[in-house]
């Protein structure tokens, strides 16, 4: 039996949602309404240092004046939450633990420092310092501390992270389904932390563990979150679990077709990049919204649907539903959006 769609937004409470990522929460809301499925957001709040007040709720807010609705989430709470990745802590070390159990992930005791000078080190041998297991047992002699005795003795309180051990001399085939067959040599990939000293996982640890026990099906996401695919891949590979497929969505770029799309072009260009009126708690700048500017959010929709993908007709005036009835992920570009202010106004007296 074929599984049931399921996808997620999955945005980090770190500042406003930019319209980057109200487009990657559309898209994937049309990709479930239109096979019958669930959509979830979960709130990615395990980086303490990058919380930001407010941001979870203005997350929200964003979602519902666009008119796309969750099926779970935070106040929402369906069978797999809570939704909050800071309320599922426990959870997250058990598989770490289960890693390290089957020899797949290890202690590392490195200090900032020691890891900052074998960068350097490489760096003015003009090499780039892959930290991976291979490696480090070649810098061994050369760390400061024992790891073998602070291995043994893991309760003396000596900091530590838990890393991934990436696996030497594979190739592996990767499948988006937007951008098609990817290879990648595992011999170029870093072991990265998933567990952090401060007893949080990272974003990597969380978000796989989530998406398995969640049930998602289809992972869409920004093209900035392509080069950890392979990780995502083995981590799944290590547990036993099947990967769930990926698409990953476009950059959308500045008016000018240079670069990514900013919060500064935004100012500079006259123009809002946020959905709703955002005023940051910390400097209390206030930047102006859709909504304070005017806009229809049935415009705002219709135009960030169409930021990456195009129905292949003519049309260009879409009702919700419609986009729902249209959309085919294998529409999406892989090459950038470019972000044009005067597109949106287009749309926005259409209404
Ligand atoms: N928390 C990540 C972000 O803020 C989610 C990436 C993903 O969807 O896997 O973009």
């Amino acid at each position: 039996m074929a599984k049931k769609v399921r996808v997620r937004f999955a945005p980090s409470p770190t500042g406003p949602l930019h319209i980057g990522g109200v487009r990657t929460a559309l898209f994937n809301y049309l990709f479930a309404k239109k096979q019958g499925g669930d959509f979830i957001l979960r709130i990615e709040d395990t980086d303490q240092k990058r919380y930001v007040e407010g941001a979870e709720g203005y997350i929200v807010e964003s979602l519902n004046w666009c008119g796309i609705p969750f099926d779970e989430g935070p106040g929402k709470e369906g069978n797999f939450g809570p939704y909050r990745q800071s309320e599922r802590k426990e959870l997250y070390r058990q598989y770490a633990d289960e890693l390290i159990n089957k020899g797949l992930a290890y202690y590392a005791f490195d200090t900032p420092e020691e890891l900052e000078a074998h960068r350097k080190d490489h760096e003015s041998k003009g090499k780039t310092f892959i930290y991976n297991w291979h490696n480090r047992l070649k810098l061994k002699n050369s760390l400061s501390l024992s790891e073998k005795e602070v291995f043994l003795n893991i309760e003396s309180g000596m900091p530590y992270s838990i890393r991934f051990k990436s696996p030497q001399d594979e190739t592996l085939l990767l499948n988006d389904m937007i951008r098609g067959e990817i290879n990648i040599d595992t011999n170029i990939l870093d072991d990265k932390v998933l567990f952090k000293s401060d007893g949080m996982p990272t974003y990597h640890l969380a978000n796989i563990v989530d998406d398995h026990l969640m049930e998602i099906s289809h992972v869409i996401r920004g093209e900035e979150w392509l080069p950890s695919l392979a990780l995502h891949v083995l981590l799944y590979k290590a547990f036993g679990w099947d990967a769930p497929e990926f698409a990953h969505l476009p950059l959308i770029l500045k008016p000018t077709g240079n670069g990514k799309l900013s919060k500064r072009d935004g100012d500079k260009f006259g123009f809002p990049v946020f959905p709703l009126e955002w005023k940051d708690p910390k400097n209390q700048t206030v930047s102006r919204g859709y909504r304070e500017d005017g806009y229809f959010p049935d415009a705002t929709v219709n135009f960030l649907a169409f930021l990456g993908w195009n129905p292949g007709t003519d049309q260009e005036i879409f009702s919700l539903n419609e986009l729902i009835q249209s959309f085919e992920i294998e529409r999406v570009n892989k090459s950038g959006a470019r972000f044009d202010p005067e597109k949106i106004k287009w749309y926005n007296h259409q209404y």
